[in-house]
């Protein structure tokens, strides 16, 4: 391997690793074997097609501008193809191309921080500014179209179709849209941002995080700038702010914003905010803020219920032109419940692995992947934690645990112990017993099948199994 390959790449791999979410950095860019470094050409060589095609649309732009950082400007990427993996004796076939999406990648656009998919031009920079020349920030594939309506989002859908219809001349002055992560507000809020754009094209839209227009806020701050910062905001018809929660103790911020939510309220502009919190709980929001954002409409997002997270995921399916037996359809919409976002990254998780290995998409090996998905989110469980939540469920003493006593009690609690922990960990048999005052191996698989065995004739123990399996499935969460 090149070494200065490799170098160059490792630098770009620490700051991508910052950006990506993580699960997505271990499918996408773990795969990735740096080549060769030629004249400010860097050479990666990708899994298969499939991996080429998804970089080159979802992470052209922090490729580039990761590679940018370390090459210079003239920096170039090029995907060195694995067609087949070959054997022995047989050479892996593999195919040169150049990306493509990174010759367009223009220069100006190499500011930090990175916004992936959706590069920012810097709405100030032109002094006397005409209002249509704001770009409004908005990603074009979050539409209500692929807005998947269900219970636990139709108030939220509904209200924003209407604020999307009539910006500014509705009752939902501002529209809040609150909820966890993952559960859609961004993908709503910029919903209803396109969908103005589309009936409305003369509204003047913007799509901003807090987070960044804190950032702007405190720019403007340091030049004295802060009323060319709220005149900006105040040409704005339909200004989207995302998760409001960052204004918390950002206390000048939230003055100026202050300052533009009334300018824009009482000149009929549309406000929509969204918050990983109802505003009651907005906690280091000030509370002239919080009763205005009551003034409208606050509507939350919930978990999608199964029927739901199955259109979701058909959409996303249909989108991407993708198929998959309905069986495995199933299974990840039955299996991944916590929020859309990681059902999405179930089903990419798949794909990447089918690629990858060549394998057509069945529910083993969606199971397989599955697997990985959920346990690589979730934390290392180790024995002795398990011990420590049977003795206190059983309520005996660690040191009992250990000892040798016959008394049934304790020596089931222990037999217990050492099937949660064949279970859970990932520790051999022997290091097993070996936690357990030293037995060997040969008394844990005995241990084991015990446990089972009572389960299937023993109604309170069983129970009792189970309840300790979900008590320490919570604690690896
Ligand atoms: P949040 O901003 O609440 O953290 P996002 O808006 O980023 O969540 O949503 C996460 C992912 O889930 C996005 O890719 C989004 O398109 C998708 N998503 C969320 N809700 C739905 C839905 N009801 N229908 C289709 N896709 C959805
Ligand atoms: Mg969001």
């Amino acid at each position: 391997m090149d070494k200065n390959a490799e170098k160059i790449w490792t630098n770009c791999l620490k700051i991508i690793r910052d950006i990506v979410e993580w699960q997505h950095y271990k499918t996408w860019f773990e795969p990735i074997h740096p080549v060769s470094l030629k004249n400010n050409v860097l050479v990666i060589q990708v899994p298969s097609q499939f991996f080429f095609e998804y970089l080159e649309e979802h992470y052209v732009n922090l490729l580039a501008k990761t590679l940018k950082r370390e090459l210079g400007k003239d920096a170039r990427l090029e995907y060195r193809i694995m067609v087949d993996s070959g054997n022995s004796k047989n050479k892996p076939v593999t195919m040169d191309v150049s990306g493509q999406g990174f010759k367009t990648f223009s220069n100006n656009e190499m500011d930090f921080p990175l916004i992936i998919n959706n590069p920012v031009k810097n709405p100030f920079v032109i002094p006397g500014l005409k209002k249509m020349q704001i770009d409004p920030q908005l990603n074009h594939i979050y539409t209500f179209e692929a807005f998947i309506e269900g219970d636990c989002n139709r108030v939220a859908r509904r209200a924003g179709k209407t604020v999307a219809e009539k910006p500014g001349a509705n009752s939902f002055n501002p529209l809040v849209i609150y909820g966890g992560v993952g559960l859609g507000k961004t993908h709503l809020a910029q919903a209803i941002g396109n969908e103005v754009k589309r009936l409305h094209p003369n509204k003047v839209v913007l799509y901003v995080s807090s987070e960044k227009f804190i950032n702007q806020f405190m720019d403007h701050s340091r030049n004295n700038a802060i009323n060319d910062f709220i005149h900006f905001y105040q040409l704005i018809d339909v200004l989207i702010i995302d998760d409001v929660q960052f204004f918390a103790k950002a206390e000048k911020s939230q003055d100026a914003f202050f300052a533009i939510f009334n300018h824009l309220h009482q000149s009929h502009k549309q406000l929509i905010l969204t918050s990983d919190k109802s505003p009651k709980d907005l906690d280091g929001v000030q509370e002239r803020l919080l009763s205005r954002f009551r003034w409208g409409l606050s509507a939350d997002l919930q978990v999608p219920e199964y029927e739901t997270r199955i259109e979701i995921l058909e959409k996303k399916m249909k989108n991407d032109g993708l198929e998959m037996p309905k069986e495995v359809v199933k299974y990840i919409a039955y299996n991944i419940s916590n929020n859309v976002r990681e059902l999405e990254g179930a089903l990419i998780s798949l794909l990447a692995q089918s690629s990858l290995n060549r394998r057509e998409i069945d529910l083993d090996l969606a199971k397989k992947v599955l697997r990985n998905f959920v346990k690589s989110s979730s934390k290392e469980i180790t024995i002795e934690t398990i011990q420590k939540m049977v003795c206190e469920y059983f309520d005996v003493s660690y040191d009992k645990l250990l000892q040798k006593t016959r008394k049934r009690e304790i020596v089931q609690a222990r037999q217990i112990t050492m099937y949660l922990a064949k279970a859970f960990t990932k520790n051999s048999l022997k290091t097993i017993g070996e936690h357990f005052g030293g037995r060997d191996h040969t008394t844990v698989i005995h241990s084991c099948q015990t446990v089972k065995d009572l389960m299937d004739t023993d109604g309170v123990f069983r129970e009792n199994v189970l309840e300790l399996q979900q008590k320490v499935q919570l604690a690896a969460m």
